[in-house]
């Protein structure tokens, strides 16, 4: 069962890639997720450059985003 993880600026429903990278760029033990949108403009990058990001962490193997 997957837990139900809502972005906490917008509310939108997060999907697991979403959850690790607000872990990954925030805090491991954050228990504030935001979705790509909403953390593009919280931390002041693009989507592509997180959606680049998500990529490296993936092929880098981390445990977070299996
Ligand atoms: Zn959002």
């Amino acid at each position: 069962m997957s837990r139900k993880v809502l972005c906490i600026d917008c509310g939108k429903r997060l999907r697991k890639d979403e959850i690790a990278l607000s872990q990954k760029l925030i805090d491991v033990d954050t228990m504030e997720f935001y979705c790509l949108d909403c953390l593009a403009d919280y931390i002041g990058c693009t989507i592509d450059d997180l959606r680049d990001k998500i990529q490296e962490f993936k092929e880098q193997g981390c445990v977070l985003f299996l």
